[in-house]
């Protein structure tokens, strides 16, 4: 296949055609220093520049105020769900956790292996078709931090807005499948952490967001690499960073920049959305899984009539040239992942292709 196809793909996913292009030039020789990108020393001229910008741009897409860093770690967000209880969480304290999926579950998991956790919502009732919020939370009074989950990338559900905490409790976020697809507040977290491979750039690289003050609360007596203190120290240069999986960040943050920032991102992905979520409500042939209320923009999850013709719809999908369109073995049916990168003309494609399969089957699923 010469041709690019429309990539639904959860994750590793998407990136953006410029960014590629870019990138491919790079990887030959960047910044006419006749090295390719991943062949520079992480502490030479070339690369430093490479990341000091990916940090800036980064800074200045979200706003980040001068008391929160910016790290570039490595282990993927599911090393944070250990790191954070590691670092922060004494023996006999408490951090609040929200349940909202399986990547919730596992974040739990880890941190009651440090202290205690209070699972403060849960929507596992309802198989997590929802966001639980209002009286439906129930912090405790005492809690270290609050962690969620803003977008449940298995589920297909999404938290409208950042919970509400008390004043002074560290608000921890796993953003892995909605960074930077809205405009986010930094200041009102402790921390925000992502994995970068669904809507920044290749796996292998964690964007970790943190202020000043958890990192100087963290524990002192564990290894040296899995001390925040360690990263901010270093600027995320303790040892040999992820590079190319930074220079591609970088270029994403500067495509985001280009594209208009947060704001701009926000408004394309609710209108690629919309085209999704406006036929799924139109037809009685699909059934969108999430509650209206709790949907993602990021992650599109819905049945067919049967597992029969779910199967048949996915391979014909790909036939046509959509393809990762089969959903988490959790929920079944299909999963249309439309991260930042993902193109307005796929969602149509997708529709275009939904209203023909039902045309075909219609009959089928009646009898
Ligand atoms: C994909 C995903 C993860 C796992 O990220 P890794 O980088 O593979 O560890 C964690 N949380 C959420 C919400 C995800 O979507």
């Amino acid at each position: 296949m010469s041709e690019r196809i429309f990539n639904f793909s959860a994750g590793p996913a998407v990136l953006p055609e410029k960014v590629l292009r870019q990138a491919q030039q790079d990887v030959w020789n960047i910044a006419d220093s006749g090295i390719g990108v991943m062949e520079h020393s992480h502490r030479g001229k070339v690369f430093d520049k490479v990341a000091t910008e990916a940090v800036a741009d980064c800074r200045s897409l979200a706003n980040i105020p001068d008391n929160y860093h910016v790290l570039f770690l490595q282990g993927g967000a599911s090393s944070q769900f250990f790191m954070i209880p590691m670092n922060l969480l004494k023996e006999g304290q408490t951090a609040d956790y929200l349940n909202t999926g399986s990547w919730s579950k596992k974040a739990i998991k880890e941190a009651k292996l440090f202290g205690n956790v209070n699972v403060a919502s849960t929507s596992e009732d309802a198989n997590f078709n929802y966001i639980p919020t209002g009286d439906k939370v129930n912090l405790s009074d005492d809690a270290r931090y609050v962690h969620f989950t803003s977008n449940n990338t298995i589920a297909g559900t999404e938290y409208a807005t950042e919970p509400d905490v008390p004043a002074g409790r560290p608000l921890i976020v796993d953003a892995s499948s909605d960074i930077f697809s809205r405009p986010i507040d930094v200041q009102k977290y402790g921390m925000i952490y992502c994995g970068a491979q669904k809507n920044l750039g290749p796996s292998g690289v964690t964007l970790v967001i943190i202020h000043d003050d958890l990192v100087q609360q963290g524990r002192e007596d564990l290894p040296t690499m899995l001390q925040y203190r360690t990263h901010t120290k270093a600027g995320s240069m303790y040892n040999t960073p992820p590079t190319m999986g930074i220079y591609m960040i970088g270029q994403v943050f500067k495509w985001i920049q280009e594209y208009g920032g947060l704001e701009a991102m926000a408004e394309y992905n609710q209108d690629k959305a919309e085209v999704i979520y406006d036929f799924l409500d139109s037809s009685e042939f699909y059934r969108g899984t999430a509650e209206h209320d709790s949907r993602s923009l990021m992650n599109i999850t819905f049945r067919g009539p049967n597992e029969d013709l779910e199967k048949e719809f996915i391979a014909g999908a790909l036939a046509k040239g959509l393809s990762g369109l089969k959903g988490h073995r959790s929920v079944g049916g299909m999963r249309a992942s439309i991260y930042n990168a993902f193109p307005k003309a796929g969602c149509v494609a997708l529709v275009e292709y939904m209203k023909e399969f039902e045309m075909a089957n219609k009959g089928v699923a009646a009898v």
